[in-house]
């Protein structure tokens, strides 16, 4: 179920049912953010994004029990099924025989087995992804990028460590033989999301593209963060499949999927919207929650921050809202504010530094006090 759109001659890549890339039309996706030990709820939002219309649904795997959980869901849904694998890329061995596509990230290969090479541990999952007939993605992303690739570019230069690294590994897959994979190369700057993509694009014109902005927060600024990025790449041909992540509570997740479907109408019929400057402004970014939430406050917590800062509204700093322990400390790091929520304490952080662990209900008073903080100190740097 996609929206055909002229596209770039990417390779096609075969997921379950569905194929992105080769011509085909442009596959939305989706992430589930039940718990994924709840089998019976996971099983049903599977079944719910799928029927929105999301040709791919991913599921967050970070544990054995996930890993059971998955067999069982795998029973209850036909939906072409992806995992996550975070820093346990082991975990692809327990995953692979009930999903259709893997997503590891080169940037978090090096957790485990320190002493292998990042080739090895990519050859095994390839070997992986090739026996149980899945697709591999790719996944590179601003906040978790491979830090041996980092160390080799100026620390403002973001997007050539996250070149790099996705088309080493492009090229490694393919020297195996290995060519079922596609990439994505996800900020939550709608214009760096444009600029990477373009690059790869121009360098690898034959590898499938999933594109997404990520953390772009709540409807509505989320949908239009990712418009913007979609809008300027799917009409020049880059993109083979999207995902819009937003933040949202459960029973609203296929929003995501309809959010997609009508950005690509959009961008068919020509009805594409000016671009805005985020940068300019007050720029919220807020996960899209997944199963690793401990504590359900937090999608709340994320719409208290924008109502408590909208008279911060003309300043241009960023506050980044993260659902979980397990990437809220790494994607918080490059915003002026950052919270990031564990079962029962927020961490707050002014850019890299903790401010310290706060209750869920006394963590805005002290954001307003960091922000005021900020925004008088920005005048007087002006005055
Ligand atoms: S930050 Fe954590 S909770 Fe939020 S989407 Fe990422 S992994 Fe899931």
């Amino acid at each position: 179920m996609g929206v055909d759109l002229p596209r770039n001659p990417t390779r096609p890549v075969r997921i379950g049912s569905a194929t992105i890339g080769g011509g085909q039309p442009i596959v939305v996706q989706s992430m589930c953010a039940t718990k994924t030990t709840d089998v019976e709820a996971t099983a049903a939002q599977c079944n719910a994004l799928a029927e929105a219309g999301a040709g791919v649904v991913r599921i967050a795997v970070d544990n054995r029990d996930d890993a059971r959980a998955l067999a069982a869901i795998r029973q209850r849904t036909t939906a072409n099924l992806s995992v996550d694998l975070q820093e346990n890329y082991r975990m692809a061995e327990e995953v692979a025989p009930y999903v259709d596509k893997i997503r590891y990230n080169p940037g978090h290969l090096y957790h485990h087995q320190r002493n292998v090479p990042w080739q090895d541990k990519v050859r095994w999952l390839a070997d992986v992804a090739a026996e149980h007939q899945c697709a591999i993605r790719v996944g590179v992303n601003c906040g978790s990028v491979d830090p041996a690739r980092r160390a080799e570019h100026p620390a403002d230069d973001v997007l050539s460590p996250m070149l790099q690294s996705a088309l080493e590994h492009c090229s490694l897959l393919d020297s195996l033989g290995f060519t079922r994979y596609c990439v994505s190369l996800k900020d939550s700057d709608p214009a760096k999301v444009v600029e990477a993509n373009r690059r790869f694009a121009g360098q690898r014109p034959d590898v499938a593209l999933h594109l997404g902005v990520t953390e772009a927060g709540m409807p509505p600024e989320g949908i239009l963060k990712t418009r913007i990025a979609l809008e300027q790449l799917i009409s020049r041909g880059i993109g083979d499949t999207i995902r819009v992540s937003l933040t949202l509570p459960d029973p609203r997740k296929v929003e995501e999927v309809t959010a997609g479907r009508q950005i690509l109408a959009d961008i068919a019929a020509g009805r594409v919207r000016s671009v805005v400057d985020f940068a300019a402004g007050l720029n919220i970014i807020s996960c899209p929650s997944c199963s690793r939430v401990e504590n359900e406050a937090f999608v709340e917590l994320a719409a208290q921050v924008r109502e408590l800062t909208r008279y911060a509204a003309g300043h241009a700093l960023t506050i980044a809202v993260m659902g979980c322990r397990v990437n809220g400390p790494g994607e918080t790091d490059d915003a002026d504010l950052g919270l990031w929520c564990g079962p029962n304490y927020v961490t707050l952080k002014r850019g890299s530094q903790s401010l310290g662990a706060l209750p869920y209900d006394q963590v805005l008073p002290r954001l307003k006090a960091e922000l005021d903080a900020l925004i008088a100190g920005g005048m007087r740097d002006k005055g």
